[in-house]
């Protein structure tokens, strides 16, 4: 068998169209997203991102507001910064790209974000939302592999559906969004014991290690549709952690690295800044 390759950029383009009418849409009513993006350092690879993330807020209509702080920047600092995002009625959503400078303390700063304005979904109030069944803002790439599952068509109920890797930004709310679609869910981490073995159960397979090429073939049960979230870059370029070749040949689908997950993450933040905005006008 030969996997079909899901299409990430399609999808993602799929995802920012349906955003763009809902901001023409907003937009109409009086209401204009935005979103304010807080850059603390000068580490290239998150001034690529942030950069990648207000350019395309700006191409579906949600006003940026770029922040950037010196790498020296204090916690109390950023703190005010949050502060004042939280306050600024033309913000609907705040992204703090992380990681943050290591003198910085990033799970407080995170945890001062305006939790209706949380558009990454990392503030505990959300997390434990998450966990708990209730409404709230969602992790962005989790909710873009959810987005490209339903795409597939694939029929989660009752799936038995592996994720390897357990952080907090992707691992635990996936597991959970899966959950919550009645997926039967085992999370793999590094102390699990014969890894490919558990992986080989699964009819969906969820990969987000930053190991590149960690699981192979005998990782994946013929027939089974396979994201892989991991980005390693190499000097052959970016790799994930399934070995693409050796997989397609077992799956039923797979997400190529690059052009799988990694667009549907921007495409989702944009989804999240809309629905903050829509919700920040519902009288509670
Ligand atoms: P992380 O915080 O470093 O977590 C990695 C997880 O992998 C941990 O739970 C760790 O287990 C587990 N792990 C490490 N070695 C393992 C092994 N040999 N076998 C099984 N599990 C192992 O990473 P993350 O932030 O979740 O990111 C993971 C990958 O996804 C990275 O490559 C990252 O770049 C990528 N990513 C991509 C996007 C996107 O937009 N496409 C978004 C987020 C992340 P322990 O908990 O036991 O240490």
């Amino acid at each position: 068998m030969t996997a079909r390759i899901i299409d990430g950029k399609a999808a993602a383009e799929r995802v920012r169209e349906r955003v763009a009418g809902e901001v023409a849409e907003l937009v109409a009513a009086g209401i204009h997203p935005g979103l304010a993006t807080v850059l603390v350092g000068d580490d290239p690879a998150s001034a690529v991102y942030v950069g990648g993330k207000q350019r395309a807020s700006e191409a579906v209509g949600i006003a940026g507001f770029d922040h950037r702080l010196p790498a020296d920047a204090s916690d109390d600092q950023v703190a005010a910064l949050l502060d004042e995002l939280n306050a600024d009625g033309r913000v609907s959503g705040i992204l703090l790209q992380l990681p943050l400078p290591g003198h910085l303390d990033g799970s407080a700063l995170t945890a001062r974000i305006d939790p209706d304005k949380d558009v990454d979904g990392l503030t505990p109030l959300n997390a434990g939302r998450l966990a708990l069944g209730q409404e709230g803002l969602r992790p962005c790439t989790p909710l873009g592999v959810m987005e490209l599952l339903a795409g597939e068509g694939v029929e989660l109920g009752g799936a038995e559906a592996v994720v390897v890797g357990r952080s907090n930004l992707f691992g635990k709310p996936m597991a959970q969004l899966l959950l919550v679609a009645n997926a039967t869910v085992t999370l793999c981490h590094s102390r699990t014991r014969d890894l490919a073995a558990v992986c080989a159960r699964a009819e969906v397979l969820i990969a987000a290690v930053g190991r590149a090429r960690l699981l192979g073939a005998d990782a994946v049960k013929p027939g089974s549709v396979v994201i892989d979230v991991g980005m390693n870059r190499l000097a052959e370029g970016l790799v994930g952690d399934i070995d693409f070749e050796a997989a397609r040949e077992r799956a039923a689908a797979i997400t190529p690295v690059p052009g799988g997950v990694g667009p549907m993450t921007i495409a989702c933040l944009l989804e999240n800044t809309v629905r903050a905005a829509r919700r920040a006008t519902v009288p509670a």
